[in-house]
Parts: C-alpha cells; structure tokens; sequence
C-alpha cells in the first residue's frame, strides 16, 4: 500500500470518477464483506487467504470457494496490474453522466486475486493491460471506504 493511502476525502479528487463516490449507491455492508468495508475506511485493501489450503480470494466470502474453509483477512501490498479494462464513454445514470470517459478495470493484486474497480489518476486511453498500479482508499463515512486505483509510481 502506498505511504498516501488512506486519509484522502471524495473532495481531493475533483474531476476523477472517484470524486463522485459520495454521490453513487454506496456499498452495504454486511457480516462478511464489513471487515473489507472498515479497512479501506482506514486506507487498507484486504482480500481473503484460506488457512486450511491456502486459496486466496476476493470479493469478500464467507467460505473459501476451494475447500469450504473459513477464510482469513489478509492486508493487500497494494500493489496490481491491470488485467482487462473497458473505458465507459456513455451512462446516463448520474452521477457518472457527467463523469465519462472513465475506466472500469479488473486489476490483478499481486497477491493474486482480481478486483473490479476504477482506474483514476490517469487519461483513461493511457490505460493498458498490464499496467502497473497501486491502490489508494476513499473514506465515505465511518466504517465505509472504497478502494480505486491509479497508475504506480516509477521508480
Ligand atoms: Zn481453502
């Protein structure tokens, strides 16, 4: 996870997709995803590694889709590729309307597990699969933050 994780408010991002979080339908919690949902309201992206076999997973399950075990939490790096992205150019749905072109992507952690997202940060025809990334949180409101991601750093 990038040191700036964390800490960001929907208005630091004016002009992203990201900024209009506090205006989508937002995530409802329940028993098994809240752990996933109050960690990135502390700036963390969990997944999910079983103890009894080892499958890692994401979305939020309450049993490892492998062997059935309960699954553990584990901190994500942070750190993904870009596995297959779309660049959205048309909904009519506000609040994206106004919000296109934008990408939805799936990125791959480098832990293993997919995610579907949004890629910010960057025009969205300078995305490519295969692109490094990294992950930052949006907090909502207490016990509710999203991840999104956006181009890593080079080094
Ligand atoms: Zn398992």
């Amino acid at each position: 996870m990038s040191h700036d994780a964390g800490g960001d408010t929907t208005g630091e991002i004016a002009g992203d997709v990201a900024a209009s979080l506090g205006r989508r339908p937002l995530p409802l919690p329940d028993n098994v995803s809240a752990p996933y949902w109050e960690a990135a309201a502390r700036g963390e992206v969990l997944y999910q590694e079983c103890p009894a076999c080892g499958y890692r997973q994401f979305y939020p399950r309450a049993l490892c889709t492998a062997c059935a075990a309960e699954p553990e939490w584990r901190p994500a790096s942070g750190r993904g590729t870009v596995h297959t992205f779309t660049v959205i150019r048309q909904n009519w749905a506000e609040p994206f309307r106004d919000l296109a072109p934008y990408v939805v992507a799936v990125v791959e952690l480098e832990e293993g597990p997919r995610m579907m997202t949004n890629v910010t940060g960057c025009a969205p025809e300078d995305v490519h699969i295969g692109m490094p990334v990294e992950a930052y949180t949006i907090a909502v409101e207490d016990g509710l933050g999203v991840p999104f991601w956006r181009p890593a750093p080079t080094d």
